[in-house]
């Protein structure tokens, strides 16, 4: 019978990479909640609509890009391609809106995109995502890009990252600058890539971050965003630069950067890195004032970011140059036969509920066999009960690297485990 393999673009995490997975989790949870965040969760589906309206009909995401289907009742629901549009659909529900502003949230998960997968884009990938909402003051962006970078910091990842940020103005001043752009691409449409030509026509912000050498060239010489700002997108942005200033923070302004979903306004952001090739960039952020209230909301303001949680475990796991750490059992129980294993059972169970990892044999193996698992495990000690030391209620300790052993009686089994465990952690 042939096997049924995984479908295209989707990965399983297996327990050898695991355990950098767990290590970003656990710095997003300590990191966020630093700042005042909470968790949220949300449903991996929702109807459709939703999507179409918060991230925009002509983006690529929603064209072409979302996995959509009908239900048995004919209702017409997506994979969610992102959070944002989810959370803000959770915070006009459940009138989140009344708790004290900024209302501070995050949540993390996989989302579905139907892209070409390729090294780090997966049509399957998880994101951190982070939103505050309610606030407009230009420190709450700065806050919110400080507390990302700090994440990465916790990660020790900081050295291999760099900031780039932009403001994409309102929306009045954003239009008259797409027309700007337009009127600059259009004489040379020719010489842009097909994708390029066709966002032209939808979308044309998105041209100007086209990897393609014979598109960069245009849009070097292309008007900026940045001298179309109104005054206030404009001192906006300087009070974000001059808060990333007072903390310290390096960033490179970068008025090519715009983003894929049509929600952003004002601060956009995006966290790249020189060592994963054409998928560089690992998180990326930014305002979107409107956006709750296009989705029938009220008229509060946000601003939020996504980490891809892929491409920061690649990171780590470059980082440490092997496939990932498993994590190692702190003793092997081994007993010799049935009736040892009865007597082992529960002194295992005490053992791991005083918070230990312990790995039990079941009596059947011999003990060559036995002591060759526990190497192979990476446990540093066996503690091996055989019908002679039951008799004498006790068992042999054994430490797997020195092979020195000696006998201990089995009540003081775990308090002597657990003091090995701690001498070995320190
Ligand atoms: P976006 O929601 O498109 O702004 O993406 C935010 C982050 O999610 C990106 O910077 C990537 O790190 C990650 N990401 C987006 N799409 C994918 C994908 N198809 N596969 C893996 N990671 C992705």
């Amino acid at each position: 019978m042939p096997s049924i393999k995984s479908v295209r673009g989707v990965r399983d995490i297996l327990p050898a990479e695991a355990e950098r997975w767990q290590r970003v989790e656990d710095a997003a949870r300590r990191t966020f909640e630093a700042y005042g965040y909470e968790e949220i969760r949300v449903p991996l589906f929702e109807r459709t609509e939703l999507f179409a309206r918060g991230i925009g009909d002509e983006t690529d995401i929603v064209k072409k890009e979302m996995y959509t289907f009908d239900d048995r009742s004919g209702e017409s629901l997506t994979l969610r391609p992102e959070a944002t549009a989810s959370l803000m659909r959770a915070y006009i529900e459940h009138g989140l809106h009344v708790l004290p502003k900024p209302v501070k949230i995050y949540t993390m998960g996989p989302m579905f995109r139907y892209e070409r997968p390729q090294a780090g884009r997966y049509r399957q990938f998880h994101q951190l995502d982070v939103e505050a909402l309610g606030e407009p003051h230009p420190a709450v962006d700065a806050e919110v890009i400080a507390m990302l970078l700090d994440f990465f910091g916790a990660l020790g990842l900081a050295e291999r990252l760099d900031l780039h940020l932009n403001s994409i103005g309102d929306p009045g001043t954003r239009k008259a600058y797409v027309s700007d752009l337009v009127r600059y691409l259009k004489p040379h449409e020719a010489q842009l890539c097909a994708q390029c030509r066709e966002r032209l026509a939808r979308n044309p912000l998105r041209v100007l971050d086209c990897k393609v050498p014979e598109c960069q060239a245009l849009i070097d010489k292309a008007p900026s965003i940045l001298d179309t700002l109104s005054p206030d997108a404009g001192r906006h942005f300087l009070s974000v630069k001059a808060d990333l200033d007072a903390m310290g923070i390096p960033y490179t302004v970068n008025p090519r950067l715009v983003r894929g979903l049509d929600y952003y306004v004002r601060t956009t952001f995006e966290v790249k890195t020189k060592d994963l090739g054409a998928q560089d960039a690992v998180a990326g952020g930014g305002r979107y004032d409107g956006l709750i209230e296009e989705l029938g909301g009220s008229a509060d303001p946000g601003i939020g970011f996504a980490v891809g949680i892929e491409r920061v475990v690649l990171l780590l796991g470059q980082g440490d140059g092997q496939g990932g750490e498993r994590r190692h059992p702190q003793v092997c129980l081994i007993p010799l036969g049935d009736a040892a294993l009865k007597r082992l059972l529960p002194v295992a169970r005490a053992a791991r509920r005083a918070g230990l990892r312990v790995e039990l044999g079941y009596g059947t193996r011999k003990l060559p066999k036995e002591l060759e698992r526990a190497n192979r495990l990476g446990s540093p000690l066996a503690a091996i009960v055989g019908d002679d030391e039951l008799g004498a209620g006790e068992a042999v300790l054994r430490d797997l690297k020195s092979g020195e052993q000696r006998r201990i009686p089995l009540a003081r089994l775990v308090e002597e485990l657990r003091s090995l465990s701690a001498a070995r952690a320190r």
